[in-house]
């Protein structure tokens, strides 16, 4: 037998802090401890069914998987007895005393400044898991077992919570772990039987694994076990059997979200290939959804029996943000991450995910309300889907929603087909704009003409949106068009068109000296129908990389070759009418480079030179 060697640890500075803030955040939920430590042995059950499939020796002649759950009055313990996997020495020093899970140290960071009622929402968001015994416990003891192990092999953890714990050889004669919670005084309903079945009742009737409770026979003066659940996977039961309650209770259960999901879509599906599916979406976005290493994806049981966590094999990236199960009868049951990757069972199985999932995000979409909550937390990761998904680009673009010129605030509530709904009777094309922020969107000048058409523009200033505009070339037959790009059809719509004898010999000589001063700065100076207030604007030439896509790949460190514009000067505006009348070609020179970088300032929303571009209007103001 191994020496019986006694060690204390620390806990990893992260677990410090957070018994700290659990400890003293006054949590309101105390509860759920008990729901977090069921789940950790519903856990260690399932992984050593999966397991036994090929290992069968690991049940050790206990096929019956169960949790037991008794109490101590005397003492005042409460113990959560599982005969699952159990844990080796090393796993219980990486488990119960580190926090494994990436993120964790900004996770902590963000809940530093938080109210109390907020900090309860996020911890229960992490999902605390073990560490929650320490809301209720003065001090707790663990003894566990890997499975296949010796008697020998066990492990005795116990801790205080405080900054470190104790680990200790022992014999365990049953795999598995043990769990002895020493309660707190002032937490003693924990120990009362009928509190205990209350809270299983509410968060772990799910759990397919059975629970008993240890009872006492008052008449015949002996112990017996009860068990509490039904011990049924949910999503294997009837749709019309299960409550609302009960979707959500599974779905906390699931995910650690203390929130309800705002939809969820239940299917059993039959034929070539059979699956249950429940997914869900969230109504908040998880803390980590946009972190690269995040974990994310669906639960996979293949014959109801768990397989992994995370599968990421059945959504694409940009449904990252949906949550749930996929139990197949077609997978085998030794499945591995890498085989999924490229299996045509889990192809199939994953385009049929993702229709489920739009159309239930098509269902949501009928209640304003509740889709105006999913599109500020989701909407950025939904605008991914045109890149990713372009099979499914016309469903997906349904769901888009955007703010727009006539929309008036910067709330994106508005969907394509209302957009569409609402073109004028000859407009071919969906109008929009893109830029930095919605102020800049809103402002340009590029919108001057179509607000005195009374055409409606997109105004959209994510960053993704160029990126995602890329991909969205049509909706509905309807072409999307940039109006800060060259467009031919532009004055077929608007009927602005600039007659030629309208030009005046003053203006055409100005365009001469004007392409002249500005040579290869530009593409061509021409005049405009576009503008009424401004005098001048850049654009895009039609086949050339936007303003907008340059800043993002010059962001992403990429060398971009400088942009050459389209010059458009507005002969209606005073401004140029003056320039207009200016024979001192030093002075026209001056002002013609003057108004380029104003165009380009509002084009770009910065200059190569802003110190140049000032000193030249300090100059002309001066000389005025
Ligand atoms: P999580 O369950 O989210 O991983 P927890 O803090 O609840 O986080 O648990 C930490 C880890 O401790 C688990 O991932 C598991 O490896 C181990 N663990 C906890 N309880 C048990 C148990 N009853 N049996 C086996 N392993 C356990
Ligand atoms: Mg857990």
């Amino acid at each position: 037998m191994n020496k019986l060697k006694k060690e204390t640890h620390s806990f990893q500075s992260e677990v410090k802090q957070l018994l700290h803030l659990m400890i003293h955040s006054l949590y309101s939920n105390k509860e759920i401890f008990l729901r977090e430590l069921i789940s950790n042995a519903s856990d260690a059950i399932d992984k050593l069914r999966f397991l036994g499939i090929s290992k069968p020796e690991l049940y050790e002649n206990e096929s019956n998987t169960k949790i037991q759950i008794s109490v101590n009055k005397s003492q005042g313990t409460l113990i959560i007895n599982d005969n699952g996997i159990g844990m080796t020495r090393q796993d219980v020093i990486n488990n119960l005393g580190t926090i494994a899970k990436s993120g964790t140290k900004s996770f902590l960071k963000s809940l530093e400044n938080q109210k109390n009622n907020v900090k309860n929402e996020l911890i229960g968001e992490f999902g605390v898991g073990f560490y929650s015994s320490f809301i209720v416990s003065e001090k707790v003891l663990v003894r566990t077992r890997f499975a296949g192990n010796n008697n020998d092999q066990g492990t005795l953890w116990e801790s205080f919570g405080k900054g470190e714990y104790n680990i200790t050889n022992i014999v365990k004669k049953t795999k598995g772990t043990e769990i002895t919670l020493f309660l707190k005084k002032e937490e003693n309903e924990f120990l009362e039987t009928w509190r205990i079945q209350s809270i299983i009742n509410k968060y772990s009737d799910h759990i397919t694994v059975p629970i008993e409770i240890q009872m006492y026979d008052e008449k015949k003066k002996i112990y017996f076990w009860e068990q509490t659940n039904k011990a049924k996977a949910l999503w294997t039961k009837q749709k019309s059997s299960i409550s609302e309650v009960e979707y959500q209770e599974f779905y906390k259960h699931l995910t650690n979200d203390q929130n309800n999901p705002i939809i969820w879509n239940h299917s059993h599906v039959e034929g070539v290939h059979e699956y249950i599916s429940l997914l869900y979406v969230p109504e908040k976005a998880s803390w980590d959804i946009w972190n690269k290493d995040s974990k994310h994806g669906l639960k996979l049981y293949v014959k109801r029996v768990y397989i992994m966590d995370n599968s990421q094999a059945f959504l694409p990236n940009y449904l990252r943000f949906i949550k749930g199960i996929i139990d197949s009868n077609n997978l085998p049951l030794n499945v591995s991450r890498e085989i999924l990757q490229d299996n045509s069972i889990t192809q199939n199985l994953k385009s049929a995910l993702i229709k489920k999932s739009l159309k239930m995000l098509e269902k949501l979409s009928k209640n304003n309300n509740k889709y105006q909550i999913f599109w500020n937390q989701f909407g950025l990761v939904l605008k991914e889907g045109p890149a990713e998904d372009s099979k499914n680009l016309n469903l997906i673009a349904n769901l888009l929603r955007f703010t727009s010129f006539k929309n008036n605030t910067a709330e994106q509530t508005m969907s394509l087909k209302e957009y569409v709904s609402n073109m004028h009777k000859e407009q071919e094309k969906i109008y929009y704009i893109t830029s930095d922020s919605y102020t800049s969107a809103k402002n340009s000048p590029h919108l001057e003409l179509f607000n005195k058409k009374n055409i409606d523009v997109l105004l959209l200033s994510d960053r993704i949106d160029e990126w995602m505009m890329n991909y969205l070339v049509e909706f509905e037959g309807k072409k999307f068009q940039s109006i800060s790009k060259e467009d031919i059809s532009l004055n077929k719509l608007t009927k602005e068109k600039i007659k030629n004898e309208k030009i005046s010999t003053d203006i055409s000589n100005f365009l001469k000296r004007a392409k002249k001063v500005l040579g290869n700065k530009i593409k061509l100076v021409r005049t405009t129908y576009r503008l009424t207030e401004t005098p001048c604007v850049v654009l895009s030439d039609a086949n050339e990389m936007s303003t907008q896509m340059a800043k993002l790949f010059s962001a992403a460190g990429q060398t971009v070759p400088e942009l050459k514009y389209i010059f458009e000067i507005n002969p209606q505006h005073p401004l140029i009418k003056k320039i207009c009348k200016i024979n001192d070609d030093k002075k026209f020179d001056e002002w013609i480079n003057l108004l380029l970088d104003q165009a380009l300032f509002a084009e770009k929303g910065n200059l190569e030179n802003p110190h140049k571009f000032i000193a030249t209007i300090n100059k002309l103001l001066i000389e005025e």
